[in-house]
């Protein structure tokens, strides 16, 4: 059996698309799963749409991901140069080869002659294609206008009547009329190939046997076969993707900020749950496994669980799943993850916070790194809160009587020695205990008054902790005047 080489062939304009980077997953997968060789070729022969400094994204996110190839432009290979830019002298000698079997012709009409032709076309109610004008250019013609250097193009001569068909592995008989084919350009006037023709050269020279790329290649795919029965080449396997959208009618797009491989790292995704996600985006292992590692991705792909139906990447599953991987991080490398988003959360205050215990107590609760500046904001400033929120059915506290257990808690905090977490609970509990109450009524309107929150990282013990002794007793003092304020001085008891 011939060995399986599958590549991965972006273009660097820009950075990383989410699809671009399912792309390269797929082909990634299959390759290792298969025993093969992934190879890494950068397509820049559209040399206006470069932008500086995308290969290198290219390198950077594929490395970061895990997808190390086997070959490509900065690891090299047999069929070298794997950046197409270099490879540029060696295209023209095929599609001479194409011209002389009468497969290609040269194209001397100039910009101004194609634009008017095509509105002439669109006048007429049709869609325009390249009508073969210089294809009829007698060969004397075409020797003397290459002579006197008139700029030419070289052209794909597609046949006009019958049609060409191939089998896609994803979507199936795929067949095209052949008077609805193009003559496209294969060599532009700079001498540079076309996408179109150097992705067919490309892939037989470095011997490619499937070709897994996105589904906006699938109806000009006829026409690359074209070319390969003209060389008397082999044609490789296809197997198109279908596009990764937002939602049925939307794709990711840059201006909402969800395309991009580096959007979501940078929101504070995991690379491991948004490999995990995006893998299932379009594919499906056959069973109801939803958490795989990149080695068992690569154990259970197949081409056979691959979807014709668009792949909707839908951020909340992705969060889920992103919060799985984030709960079953080592605690370190959580902590060391998060700090970060600690130090902004509590840029500028001056009070120590102890990141750890923090840490601790956030683990189990952060679905995205970029929501922790909100979540522990109210340690930093106390927010404001109604006083409703002291109504609890459960714990039977309501505003009207929290300013008692209030007033009975704070001499117990004043009289605390060390300000650790294991004090403050032993001495309010004690105290909870001597008074008869019941936890809940205590620890409830303790909570709300020093977090203003309903739902925090962890218990009034904790965020009491947190908070350090000066600020806890500020803030409660705070909570208190304004109960009273309110409702009157309770009983102290
Ligand atoms: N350079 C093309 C792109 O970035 C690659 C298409 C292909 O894989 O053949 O869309």
């Amino acid at each position: 059996m011939t060995e399986v080489r599958t590549r991965f062939a972006p273009s660097p304009t820009g950075f990383m698309h989410l699809g671009g980077v399912r792309t390269a997953l797929y082909n990634y997968l299959y390759a290792r799963k298969m025993g093969g060789k992934f190879i890494l070729r950068i397509e820049d022969t559209d040399q206006e749409r470069l932008v500086p400094g995308a290969t290198q994204v290219i390198y950077d996110t594929l490395r970061d991901c895990g997808m190390d190839w086997d070959e490509g432009p900065d690891k090299g290979g047999e069929y070298g140069p794997y950046i197409q830019s270099d490879r540029k002298d060696l295209y023209l000698p095929y599609a001479e080869e194409l011209i002389r079997s009468g497969h290609a012709y040269y194209c001397f009409c100039t910009k101004e002659e194609l634009a008017e032709r095509k509105a002439a076309a669109e006048a007429r109610g049709e869609v325009f294609k390249y009508d073969k004008h210089c294809l009829h250019l007698s060969k004397e013609e075409v020797e003397r206008k290459l002579k006197a250097g008139v700029p030419y193009v070289i052209r794909q001569n597609t046949p006009t009547e019958g049609e060409t068909s191939y089998k896609d592995m994803v979507f199936g008989e795929i067949s095209m009329p052949n008077d609805t084919l193009d003559d496209m350009v294969l060599i532009k006037q700079d001498g540079m190939p076309t996408y179109n023709f150097a992705n067919v050269i490309d892939d037989h020279l470095m011997g490619i046997t499937h070709i897994m790329r996105g589904m906006e290649y699938l109806s000009s795919t006829p026409k690359y076969n074209l070319l390969y029965e003209a060389f008397g080449w082999e044609i490789p396997k296809y197997v198109h993707l279908p596009t990764v959208m937002r939602d049925k009618e939307h794709k990711l797009s840059k201006r909402d900020g969800d395309a991009y491989y580096s959007d979501f790292i940078s929101k504070g995704y995991l690379k491991e749950a948004l490999i995990n996600y995006l893998a299932l985006v379009g594919w499906n292992p056959g069973d109801d496994r939803e958490m795989f590692t990149m080695d068992e991705l690569v154990q259970a792909f197949d081409i056979s669980g691959l979807s014709k139906s668009p792949g909707i990447f839908d951020v909340e599953k992705l969060t889920w799943f992103n919060a799985q991987y984030i709960r079953q991080l080592p605690f370190e490398k959580y902590l060391s993850l998060a700090t970060p988003w600690f130090e902004k959360a509590f840029e500028g205050m001056d009070r120590q916070m102890d990141f750890r215990r923090l840490a601790e107590l956030m683990q189990g609760r952060t679905e995205v790194f970029n929501r922790i500046p909100e979540m522990v904001a109210f340690l930093k400033d106390m927010p404001a809160y109604e006083l409703d929120l002291y109504f609890n059915k459960k714990m039977k506290t309501a505003p009207e009587t929290a300013a008692d257990a209030l007033c009975m808690v704070k001499p117990v905090l004043e009289a605390l020695g060390p300000w650790t977490e294991a004090e403050i609970h032993d001495r309010v509990m004690d105290a909870i205990q001597e008074k008869g109450l019941k936890n809940g009524a205590v620890l409830w309107p303790l909570r709300i008054a020093i977090s203003g929150l309903a739902n925090t990282p962890g218990g009034a013990f904790e965020i009491a902790y947190l908070l350090g002794r000066e600020e806890t007793l500020a803030r409660l003092d705070r909570a208190i005047a304004r109960l009273q304020d309110a409702y009157g001085k309770g009983n102290v008891q």
